[in-house]
Order: C-alpha cells, then sequence, then structure tokens
C-alpha cells in the first residue's frame, strides 16, 4: 500500500461554522499502525472520514502514493468505494437479518469470491475473532462486544490494504478489549495491513501504535513512536495527555519549595529561568529518600513531604506536599515511608522535562544531561 499523504487539510462544518480539522498534515506509510489519539471532540473521527472520503476536504489534499484522492482546490474527488480502505466505526450497522456467519461473509460476496475460498476465509477469520459459536445466531441475539467482533471480521475477511478504525473497541469490557488489542496487534504484524486507528484511550494507543498523530482542537500536536510521545513530548498537552497518573507540573515563579527546587536545578544547569516557566516530572521518575547527601549532583532534587499513600494493587501512588504545589510519584516497591514523613524527592537530570511561555518543549537538543553540571555551583555548597 502506497503513503497515504494528508497535506494541509482542513474541515468546517457549515458555513463560517465549526472548524472540526485546522491544517493538519501527516503521513501514514505503508504498513504503519497509526493511532489517531486526542480528547473528544478534537476532531479524530473528522480526519479519519476524509481519508475515507465520507467528507470532503474544505481546503488541503489527501493523496495515496499518486494518486489525488481529495483535493480541495483542484476538483479531485474519488468516493469511498474507489478507495479500497476497509472502515469499522464506533457505531457500526450489521444486516440484522443476515446470522453472524452472513454477516462476515457480505463483503466477500460483494466481491464474487468462489464458495470454497468464501467458506475458508469466514471461519478462519471467525475462529479468529472467537465469535464461530455465534454463527447460526443473528445479531440482535449478540451483546455489544460480541457484535463489534462480528464488525470486525466483516472487514478482516476481505483482507483490506488499509483499514480505518473509529474507536472499535470502546463497547467491549476490559478483558476483552485486551484481547481484541493483542489480536489487533497481531493481525497488523502477520498481514502487514496499514491501519489508521482512532482512539481517545491514551493506553489503548500506547499499546497498538507503531505511531501516534496527538491532536487537539483540530490540530496536530506532535507525531512520534510511542516512545518519542511519553520521552519526549512536543508540549505540555501532549506532556498531560499521555500518562497515569499524569506527569507532574511545576509552575517556576516562586523561591520557595517545588518550584525553588526547580530554579535551583535549572540555574545549576545554566538554563534560563526566564524562557523555562515551568518543568514536568513523569510520577515514575520521581524517587526518594530520607538523606540529601546520597543524590547526585546533577539530579533535579528538593524537600517534600509524603501526604498520602495510595495503594492500586500492585504499586503505589505517593502524594507529596511541597509548599503549595503537589506531586505524584508512583513505586513498585512497597513503602517504607511514615505518612507526613518529611522526605527528599530526585529526578534524573534528562528525566526533567522543560518548557516555555507557550507550553512548548525546550530544545530536543538541549536536553539536561548528567555532564553538564557548572563545577563549582554543586547543591549544598
Ligand atoms: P472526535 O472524533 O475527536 O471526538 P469529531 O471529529 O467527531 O471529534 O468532531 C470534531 C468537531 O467537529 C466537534 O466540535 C464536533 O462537534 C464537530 N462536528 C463533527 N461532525 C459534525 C457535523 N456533521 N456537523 C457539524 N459539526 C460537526
Ligand atoms: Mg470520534
Amino acid at each position: 500500500m502506497p503513503t497515504i499523504a494528508l497535506r494541509n487539510i482542513s474541515k468546517h462544518y457549515g458555513k463560517g461554522g465549526v472548524k472540526a480539522v485546522a491544517d493538519l498534515s501527516l503521513e501514514v506509510a505503508d504498513g504503519d499502525f497509526m493511532c489517531l489519539l486526542g480528547p473528544s471532540g478534537c476532531g479524530k473521527t473528522t480526519t479519519l472520514r476524509m481519508i475515507a472520503g465520507l467528507e470532503n476536504l474544505t481546503d488541503g489534499e489527501i493523496a495515496v502514493g499518486e494518486r489525488l484522492v481529495d483535493s480541495a482546490n483542484k476538483g479531485v474527488f474519488v468516493p469511498p468505494e474507489r478507495r479500497e480502505m476497509g472502515l469499522v466505526f464506533q457505531s457500526y450497522a450489521l444486516w440484522p437479518h443476515l446470522t453472524i456467519e452472513g454477516n462476515t461473509d457480505f463483503g466477500l460476496r460483494l466481491r464474487n469470491v468462489s464458495k470454497a475460498e468464501r467458506q475458508e476465509r469466514v471461519a478462519r477469520v471467525m475462529t479468529t475473532l472467537g465469535i464461530e459459536k455465534y454463527r447460526d445466531r443473528y445479531p440482535s441475539e449478540l451483546s455489544g462486544g460480541q457484535q463489534q467482533r462480528v464488525a470486525l471480521a466483516r472487514m478482516l475477511v476481505v483482507n483490506p490494504e488499509v483499514l480505518l478504525l473509529d474507536e472499535p473497541l470502546s463497547n467491549l469490557d476490559a478483558r476483552l478489549r485486551l484481547e481484541m488489542r493483542t489480536e489487533l496487534k497481531r493481525i497488523h504484524g502477520e498481514f502487514g495491513t496499514t491501519i489508521v486507528f482512532v482512539t481517545h484511550d491514551q493506553w489503548e494507543a500506547m499499546t497498538l501504535a507503531t505511531r501516534i498523530a496527538v491532536m487537539n482542537n483540530g490540530t496536530l500536536q506532535q507525531v512520534g513512536s510511542p516512545e518519542d510521545i511519553y520521552d519526549r513530548p512536543a508540549n505540555r498537552f501532549v506532556a498531560e495527555f499521555v500518562g497515569n497518573p499524569p506527569i507532574n507540573i511545576i509552575e517556576l515563579g516562586s523561591a520557595d519549595g517545588l518550584a525553588g527546587s526547580a530554579a535551583e536545578f535549572l540555574k545549576r544547569h545554566g538554563k534560563d529561568t526566564l524562557m523555562v516557566t515551568s518543568i514536568g516530572l513523569r510520577p515514575e521518575a520521581i524517587r526518594l529518600t530520607r538523606v540529601k547527601a546520597d543524590l547526585p549532583d546533577a539530579d533535579l532534587c528538593g524537600p517534600v513531604v509524603l501526604s498520602a499513600i495510595l495503594p492500586t494493587g500492585g504499586s503505589w501512588i505517593l502524594e507529596l506536599g511541597g509548599d503549595g504545589q503537589k506531586l505524584h510519584a508512583t513505586t513498585n516497591v512497597t513503602p517504607v515511608w511514615d505518612d507526613r514523613e518529611h522526605l527528599f524527592f530526585h529526578v534524573a537530570a534528562d528525566a526533567v522535562h522543560m518548557f516555555d511561555g507557550d507550553g512548548n518543549r525546550i530544545g530536543q537538543d538541549d536536553t539536561i544531561t548528567t555532564n553538564d553540571v557548572t563545577a563549582g555551583d554543586l547543591p549544598g555548597q
């Protein structure tokens, strides 16, 4: 499958109405498992529908390889049925008068596939998705989750080169959702299908995607691997949207408490504290100790008070108070601290995310490393 290129696409509903998507550019390469991730209303479904050809563009163009399939200015529009893409939407319609087998078989019949081959392919996909036991039932006799699996089976059986999936797992319970994620990942690996998958669930995107496109308010915030998105968020929106518990943001500006510790850290590393207006710390990057002396000089460190221990079953969330601002840390080791105990937190220098006044990440190349502490300017001296 050639690359799907979205070039500066926009969608406005109605004249001067809602700007659902604004100037979005994105390339989906052959074999990508691309997740469009963002909060409800950010334009994910609209983007997917434009790729499918169910909405036309207000501006920009979409090309599949060399072939332009939609261009607002050149008057090109290839209808959905000629784009060769399989679609599964959050609300899907199964044929109520056909059995599960009949529904799964439907696409193959339209394509004039021989009966023997149809039977073999339908049986295989029904087994894969665990719906073969319902083959003679009708959709009304299945639960929402089972129906969703039939909708997926109906799509997969025709081996589309591109699968467009809009929150296809949203009606499943937690256990089934996990199973289906594994299944989708396997299908992607096995068939090499290019997948564009819409979800508002960051966990789902992180576990499934080869690449994630994070959206907010109709605009693209960042595209990258799950690791890029998590470890090098392009801005505060991305940093705060991905991660659970969410990243801790410390606003600079005060000389006391956590802000004071952060300012001292930045100064030690020769960073301009006027340019950096906030820093972000992932909960799992925070370590706690009783004594400050143990800490490497380059780290961010400071005093905190343990204000709550929240067990989550196998791991713990620790709430740390520091002069008005709070931090959340996570640990997989049974906490040995006492409630209200005065401790020191520390975070490795390269795990400190810095943001400017517009919320943008400060220089990818500008990441603080453990080697760049100014000599003679160490903490406690
Ligand atoms: P998401 O899938 O990320 O939740 P959508 O793409 O469905 O977001 O919607 C993006 C924005 O466009 C929302 O503000 C939504 O209300 C608006 N919108 C979506 N479809 C229509 C439509 N058919 N007419 C008018 N506004 C719409
Ligand atoms: Mg949607």
